[in-house]
């Protein structure tokens, strides 16, 4: 097992992966910008080393300064975490030719699932149920119309290099195709350096359900069930749980196994989170996350696994300390993040905490690096902490969710919890129906009176 572990990121994810090791008897080393200088996850490592300025590009996706600050420390492992570098494929490479343990899939996993068209490539080839598209980029021109003709309108443009909900495109006819392709290349070009785009239905009310998966290295892989996530805003979620509404015991033990039996034959290592968009009773695969997901605590809850420790097991070389058999789902989790953003206009909202009380009692779990006096920095994402529950069944969770989101207390910055007060309070919500598209719509909707 690992001796010390660095931990290449901030803010609750840094701190949960911390409490893994630490749990598992690990000593860590958090990195830091000059922003980051008095924040949770550097108080509470063993170590801490600075990595550079406050934007992101200068300091936590500073691969010389991250590789450096490991060298220095004597760590044998380093934990990407979600976000930043950890689906960047070279850096995982680096890590290993410095002869530092990376604590997640091999990197040429990393590289096939980080470019979409060359995901779904490989998910076909693994037996696994595509949304329809085109086969490779398009370009302006009658054979990208042609191809949206056979997919039939509205069409979806996509970002083969997107990802966090950017670079998607909607087409709902033939004459605005080239413009929106063009546009769609360059915008892809600014934000990702890849231009590469590509054509897929555009589904109209589908779910986000996707597996938690989870392989050895070694040709051994198992599911752990799904999550939903459709309730989103810009294809971003706002709102996951496990299990799926609408998902029974027998579609769910059917699509674990797909999903388990395509990361087995892949010989893939680690956490990793197969997406689809679910409609009518039918799974289309949309992507893969070669990482750790923000939303992993609601599998935990419902599962009893640690994930992060899993994580860790595996990245060392041990077996995978659960079997398929042992995996039970028990009752229902919900995960609401709060960000620190105004929840109408959901503008940022950085700033001091004047105050922070947390909620507990049973089964109540808050994943957070916020303390008062913290001064929230404008350099990075707005998610301060995620609140997540579990309930003997889904109206228990919901319940506990609501009485949860109301003992919590933050001052000094504005926060999305009136909106997710606003969301346990919606019938369609208590009720499980909505697609992806249900929170948007709910949002352009006048607020009911208070
Ligand atoms: P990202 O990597 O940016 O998160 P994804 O491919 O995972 O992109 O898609 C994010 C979200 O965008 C999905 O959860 C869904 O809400 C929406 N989306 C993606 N593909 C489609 C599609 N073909 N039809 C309708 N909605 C889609």
């Amino acid at each position: 097992m690992f001796r010390k572990i660095l931990i290449a990121n901030r803010g609750e994810i840094a701190l949960r992966v911390l409490r893994a090791a630490r749990d598992l008897g690990i000593r860590t080393v958090a990195v830091h910008s000059t922003a980051d200088t008095t924040a949770m996850h550097v108080r509470l490592a063993d170590e801490a080393i600075c990595i550079g300025p406050p934007p992101a590009r200068d300091s936590y996706l500073n691969i010389p300064n991250i590789i450096a600050a490991a060298e220095i420390a004597g760590a044998d492992a380093i934990h990407p975490g979600y976000g930043f570098l950890s689906e960047n494929a070279r850096f995982a490479e680096i890590v290993e030719e410095h002869r530092i343990t990376w604590i997640g899939p091999r990197p040429e996993h990393i590289r096939t699932m980080g470019d979409k068209m060359e995901a779904k490539r490989t998910a076909a080839r693994l037996g696994l149920p595509l949304v329809p598209g085109s086969d490779g980029p398009v370009t302006p021109g009658p054979e990208a119309a042609r191809l949206a003709g056979e997919v039939g309108f509205p069409v979806l443009v996509k970002a083969a290099a997107g990802g966090g909900g950017r670079g998607m495109k909607v087409v709902e006819s033939p004459a605005a195709l080239d413009g929106a392709i063009a546009q769609a290349r360059n915008e892809a070009k600014a934000a990702f350096g890849n231009d590469a785009v590509y054509l897929e239905k555009y589904l109209k009310a589908p779910r986000h359900i996707e597996f938690q998966i989870f392989g050895d290295g070694k040709g051994h892989a198992i599911h752990l069930g799904e999550r939903d996530c459709s309730l989103q805003r810009r294809h971003q979620k706002v709102l996951e749980e496990a299990p799926s509404p609408v998902l029974g015991e027998e579609e769910r033990a059917r699509m674990g196994r797909i999903c388990a039996d395509a990361m087995a034959e892949l010989g893939y290592r680690g956490a990793g989170t197969i997406e689809f968009l679910w409609e009518d009773g039918r799974f289309f695969f949309i992507e893969m996350n070669t990482r750790l997901q923000v939303e992993h605590p609601v599998t935990e809850l419902v599962t009893g696994v640690d994930l992060v420790a899993e994580q860790i097991r595996v990245a060392a070389g041990l077996p995978l300390s659960v079997s398929q058999g042992d995996i039970r789902l028990h009752g229902h989790a919900i995960e609401c993040r709060i960000n620190a953003e105004d929840p109408e206009t959901f503008a940022p909202s950085p700033g001091e905490v004047t105050e922070w009380h947390a909620p507990g009692g049973p089964h109540v779990r808050v994943d957070s690096a916020l303390f008062r006096g913290w001064r929230i920095p404008p350099h990075y994402d707005s998610l301060i902490a995620k609140l997540i529950v579990w309930g003997e069944d889904r109206e228990a969770a919901i319940a506990r969710m609501a009485r949860a989101l109301e003992e919590t207390a933050i001052g000094g910055v504005r926060t999305t919890i009136p909106l997710h007060q606003r969301l346990l309070g919606e019938p369609d919500v208590r009720a499980g129906r909505y697609s992806i598209k249900w929170l948007e719509q709910a949002l352009a909707k006048p607020k009911p009176p208070a």
